[in-house]
């Protein structure tokens, strides 16, 4: 009988830790998730749900590449999650836009979107960018104050809360332990040899991935890895069903498949604090108003705060603890947009026991030279 619990413990159990897990367990590997629960900060039941590539990686292609990649593989591996356990993720890839309401935005914005353009390389990323009446051709429902947008044909969007229930269930269908209530107290590590303490039991196995989100920095220093992530703020707010009126996501609005209508997201440094501020929500209001003006008559249901995982650069973070071989992390601030990704490659470097050149931009040690600096 073998004395591990587990080929490998994932801890953490948010969009990151299951898309991870549901790989591991997919290529065979006994997996077995630790996970907190409900007291916890979880980015993953509060998120925007925007499968999104058009502002991501400026100046970091292998950003730009990565998350390319994950976007490329949504749909098939939506299919994969509905076929598996009959969860529909409700992705869809219509394309998207960032809209700007004002010249200085849209001058920003139409830089940005060259600079993408040129560090492509061979991926390609094509993109226009939309005055206000070709705007209104693509989405009639935009209003007259907008300066105008970017758009590519490589954003979408689906159902976070959705996406996370398929891919736990197909995790457990593939063999998969899921410990909730399990928050990770200590680490006894030595190379390929891991005991893990959580909810008053002891886990063994030869390897561990630390998904934890927010959890990451403390669990981090346990492995010899230096995970310095942050809490930054969102907010959301959520109008009652309408209509089907917005064919494709922006950046800050979208409709989704139950035709409620999201609006978001704001950007604050708040620390822990995940509740929400008349401010922000005015101000989100306002600007949602100004872009679809049918949206003044829309009723507020819902909204909340919730905390993004931000690494210093805004990259995610992707290591094997070079002290304790057999010891990775991997956390990111766009764990809906990079799922696919995590669950067939990452998932598969981790089962083989080494990351990728591809995927040394996202090292820890970028932090050992920005401390040094
Ligand atoms: C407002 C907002 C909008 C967003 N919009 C988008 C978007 O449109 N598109 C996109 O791609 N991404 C978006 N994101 C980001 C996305 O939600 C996160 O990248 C993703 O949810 C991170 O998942 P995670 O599993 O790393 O973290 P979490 O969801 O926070 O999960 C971490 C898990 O680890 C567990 N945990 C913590 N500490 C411990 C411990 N010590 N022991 C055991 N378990 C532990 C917790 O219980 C939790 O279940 C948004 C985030 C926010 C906040």
């Amino acid at each position: 009988m073998s004395n591990t619990d587990a080929d490998v413990l994932v801890l953490g159990g948010g969009l990151v830790g299951t898309a991870v897990s549901y790989g591991l367990a997919r290529l065979g590997l006994r997996t077995l998730v630790l996970d907190e629960g409900d007291i916890a900060h979880r980015a993953s039941r509060g998120n925007f749900g925007l499968v999104w590539v058009q502002s991501k990686g400026f100046g970091v292609p292998e950003y730009q590449r990565w998350t390319r990649r994950s976007a490329d593989e949504w749909a098939d591996f939506s299919r994969e999650l509905l076929s598996e356990t009959g969860v529909a993720s409700g992705h869809e890839r219509p394309g998207g836009v960032t809209i700007c309401l004002n010249e200085d935005e849209l001058e920003r914005r139409s830089k940005r979107m060259e600079q993408l353009h040129l560090e492509a390389g061979e991926t390609q990323f094509e993109y226009e960018m939309l005055n206000p009446a070709a705007l209104k051709k693509l989405i009639p429902a935009v209003g007259p104050e907008v300066a105008g947008a970017s758009y590519t044909p490589y954003d979408g969007h689906a159902n976070p809360l959705y996406t996370l229930r398929g891919l736990h269930a197909a995790f457990i269908k593939h063999g998969g332990r899921y410990i909730p209530n399990a928050r990770v107290e200590a680490i006894a590590a030595a190379p390929g040899d891991f005991k893990v303490r959580a909810g008053g039991k002891v886990y063994a196995a030869p390897k561990v991935v630390l998904a934890a989100g927010l959890g990451n920095q403390v669990l981090g220093a346990m492995v010899g890895l230096n995970v310095p992530v942050r809490p930054v703020r969102g907010q959301i707010i959520v109008t009652e069903r309408m209509q089907p009126v917005l064919n494709m996501p922006t950046l800050m609005i979208r409709q989704t498949v139950e035709g409620t209508i999201m609006i978001g997201e704001s950007r604050e440094e708040s620390g822990f604090d995940d509740s929400t501020s008349s401010e922000v929500v005015h101000t989100l209001a306002q600007r949602a108003v100004k872009t679809f003006p049918f949206l003044r008559h829309a009723r507020i249901v819902r909204s909340w705060g919730a905390l993004r995982v931000m690494s210093p650069d805004g990259l995610p973070v992707y290591e094997q603890s070079a002290r304790f071989p057999g010891a990775f992390v991997c956390t990111c601030h766009s764990g809906v947009t990079l799922a696919a990704a995590h669950a067939r490659h990452y998932a598969r470097f981790v089962a083989e026991g080494a990351l990728p050149p591809e995927l040394g931009r996202f090292s820890t040690r970028r932090f050992d030279v920005q401390a040094a600096a």
